[in-house]
């Protein structure tokens, strides 16, 4: 990072991670002549981040592979679902930095300095951001400092996604290279939690186990290890393997509502902003269409604060649909399988992304058994059903 000179900017973005990045990249894009100071503390570890679309993403050069099918599995039933409009894509947290640092450092509106951000004040007009490396005034700050503390205070039912991923190479083929599996469910134990296969190629793939739980539980490295041990040995059947890389990792999930609004000229992004989508975990498109609305929305009218488009229906259910997840994880697993079918590959990602329309969720939920659906249904209407 090279160090700033001024101490005034117009916006200033505490963190330099995927949401401080990308909010950069759009700012500098609707605001070419506005002034920005990029903070951030040190480099972030390396992880796997994967999401699906049905367009072009802005920008995409560190995108390291593209899926047209997914398959998903609940015991012994396995579906796979081709995919027509939408593709499930992944890349390195690592080659996303380095792509978008080359990027941002080519724009000559950009100020970079590495220091712990300790506090913001507000006062007026300006926010002071104070730092190790001295304070910096600016117009608006968005802060994508992860507050696990403050999480914890407003969410007496915080949740936590975590777990392992591993790449590994195998000495045969055995991956189909078109298909990733987004969900295979593991049955067996109390939990949320499922395995995901992403193929690079005939011997190449990243597998991660993930478990949904309440915050307190801890499930440790060693833990991911074995489940994963066990699903390459039994499930996909490998025995001769290396581990090439390997991440683990772990994000809150939270279905409270995020305080976006407390000050007028700080904001929260990212993760802290509520990018999370509570029921899935995923969070990059989350980031990317808000770190663009910020942006178009200062452009056009000088305040960040951009109307959320989102149908009234998605924006209650989310909230309802994971404390329903975090209640009755193993009827959650019913419910996910179950929305996917051959020919519901890319309603059901549009369905996550909640874009359908009341009458495509409609044609959709005509696929799920009907005892599943109404008794997640009873439990979204009647919070307090034991
Ligand atoms: C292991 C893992 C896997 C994930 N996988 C997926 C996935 O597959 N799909 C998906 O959609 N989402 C995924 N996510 C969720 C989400 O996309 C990422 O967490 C994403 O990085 C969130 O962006 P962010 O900007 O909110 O946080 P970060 O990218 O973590 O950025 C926050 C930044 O703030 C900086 N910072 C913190 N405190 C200070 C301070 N005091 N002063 C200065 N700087 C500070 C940090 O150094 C960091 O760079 C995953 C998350 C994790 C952790």
């Amino acid at each position: 990072m090279t160090a700033s000179v001024n101490t005034f900017y117009d916006y200033i973005i505490v963190g330099g991670g995927v949401s401080g990045q990308c909010l950069a990249y759009f700012l500098a894009k609707e605001l070419p002549t506005a002034s920005l100071l990029l903070i951030d503390r040190d480099p972030d570890p390396d992880y796997n981040i994967s999401f699906w679309a049905d367009s072009e993403i802005p920008f995409q050069a560190f995108l390291s592979k593209q899926w047209t099918k997914i398959a998903v599995r609940y015991g012994a039933d396995r579906r796979v679902c081709p995919l027509n409009n939408y593709r499930l894509q992944a890349f390195w947290r690592a080659d996303f930095d380095t792509y978008l640092h080359k990027e941002l450092t080519s724009l000559p509106n950009i100020s970079f300095q590495e220091a712990n951000v300790k506090a913001l004040d507000e006062h007026g007009d300006t926010v002071d951001v104070q730092t190790s490396s001295g304070t910096y005034h600016g117009s608006w700050v968005f802060d994508s400092r992860l507050n696990i503390a403050a999480l914890r205070q407003n969410d007496s039912n915080l949740m936590l996604m975590q777990g392992l991923a591993w790449e590994i190479q195998t000495n045969t083929p055995i991956f189909e290279p078109d298909t990733a599996t987004l969900f295979d469910f593991l049955v067996e134990t109390p939990e949320f939690d499922f395995v995901y296969v992403l193929p690079y190629s005939e011997t190449y793939a990243l597998v991660n186990c993930a478990f949904v739980t309440p915050y307190e539980t801890n499930i440790d490295k060693a833990t991911c290890e074995a489940v994963l041990r066990d699903y390459i040995a039994d499930r996909l059947g490998i025995q001769h393997y290396t581990v090439e890389k390997a991440c683990y990792g772990r994000i809150p999930l939270t279905s409270r509502p995020f305080p976006r609004h407390s000050t007028s000229r700080i904001m929260p992004i990212g993760v802290r902003g509520g990018m999370v989508k509570a029921s899935t975990s995923y969070a990059f498109t989350r980031i990317l269409n808000d770190s663009q609305s910020i942006a178009r929305s200062l452009a056009a009218t000088g305040s960040p604060y951009y109307r959320d488009q989102r149908a009234w229906y998605y924006r209650w259910s989310d909230k309802y649909t994971a404390k329903v997840f975090s209640r009755l994880p193993k009827l959650a697993q019913k419910l996910m399988f179950s929305m996917f079918h051959p020919e519901t590959g890319d309603l059901s990602l549009r369905f996550l992304d909640e874009r359908n329309s009341l009458r495509e969720n409609q044609s959709l939920f005509q696929h799920i058994p009907r005892p599943v659906l109404t008794e997640f249904l009873l439990h979204l209407i009647f919070p307090s059903l034991p």
